[in-house]
């Protein structure tokens, strides 16, 4: 039990802020998040940027819509909503544009996608993933332009702050280009939230906090965390068969994790705790598989440690100079 009430409304099973209390204070009742493929590809992919792709990157992997028959985003909407209303109780949804980066196409292109999926009576917002480097003015406004109505929230690809790690798994951008999106979509009217990964070769447990201490100084509303793991066919793959990279056990992982949560605000959303892939295409660790088991293993750890969400929260104010770096617009 804690030893007082804790903060930021936590309970004692739950000491940090999900994503599906957050979803409940927001709208009020159950809304799940549907997974939809618009067929984007990736300027790291298809040359923009680079051709290799990061180094754990396959696209197939990540998205349960691009495993599956191609439909347009109503039918994935209806087929994704047919499976998820029964299992989880809820009846609206955000509508995820998760596959690749969903934001690399033109203008006319990406309205009629996020229009297509808006229009559907259920779908009462958007999350759309995407890079740091792929989201310039013109598309901030478009997205800015559907917050006034609907919540919308913003998906930026970091992993880290520190660039040796950006260069080791192939990002194809540096820390400064995030602090330049970040910079960009502040104040405009929907929530951006940052991906993390944990675990990365030659990140120190003081390497790995200095990402949380940056993100707690930045104006962000969430942050997923994915432990480092290892997909079937990737760079990875043969990476970790060579025995250069060493991949996080579970105890390992949670301990990092909780160290992670201490330090960022306790307002700050936690989307995802954990990587994840299907098990044909997860290499290891194969205890991403057990998703819940994790997440008793960190509420326990939290209980442990008597700690919570935010407890350790010290901003560090971003170092790097933000730079006008966003490709432009795709034509
Ligand atoms: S930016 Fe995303 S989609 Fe592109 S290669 Fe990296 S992980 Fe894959």
């Amino acid at each position: 039990m804690a030893s007082g009430p804790l903060p930021f409304g936590f309970r004692d099973a739950q000491r940090y802020y999900a994503f599906s209390r957050f979803l409940k204070e927001r709208f009020g009742g159950k809304v799940r998040r549907i997974a939809v493929d618009g067929g984007f590809t990736c300027p790291n992919v298809d040359g923009t940027v680079t051709t290799g792709g990061c180094v754990y990157c396959d696209n197939r992997s990540f998205s349960p819509s691009r495993r599956a028959p191609r439909l347009g985003i109503r039918g994935q909407l209806e087929r994704g909503i047919r499976i998820v209303q029964p299992r989880f109780g809820a009846d609206r949804f955000l509508a995820y544009f998760q596959a690749a980066t969903n934001t690399h196409a033109p203008l006319d292109k990406l309205k009629r996608l996020y229009d297509e999926a808006l229009d559907h009576p259920q779908i009462v917002g958007l999350a759309i993933g995407t890079r740091p480097d792929s989201v310039p003015d013109e598309v901030l406004d478009l997205i800015a332009g559907y917050a006034r109505e609907r919540y919308v929230c913003l998906e930026l690809g970091l992993q880290s702050i520190h660039d040796r790690s950006l260069d080791w798994m192939n990002r194809g951008h540096h820390y400064d280009v995030f602090l330049d999106a970040v910079a960009r979509c502040a104040g405009r009217g929907f929530d951006v939230c940052a991906h993390v990964i944990l675990g990365l070769p030659g990140e120190s447990p003081a390497d790995m906090l200095a990402t949380a201490d940056a993100l707690a100084g930045l104006p962000l509303q969430a942050v997923k965390i994915h432990n480092l793991h290892v997909v079937r066919d990737t760079p990875l793959e043969a990476m970790v068969e060579h025995g250069e990279v060493h991949i996080l056990e579970r105890d390992e992982y949670v301990a990092i994790l909780c160290d992670f949560l201490e330090r960022l605000p306790g307002g700050m959303v936690i989307q995802r705790l954990q990587g994840d892939a299907p098990p044909d295409y997860l290499v290891a660790p194969q205890w991403c598989l057990d998703k819940p088991g994790l997440l008793r293993a960190v509420d326990d750890e939290m209980r442990r440690r008597d700690s919570w969400q935010g407890k350790y929260c010290q901003p560090t104010v971003a170092s790097s100079t933000p730079v006008r770096r966003a490709l432009p617009v795709v034509t």
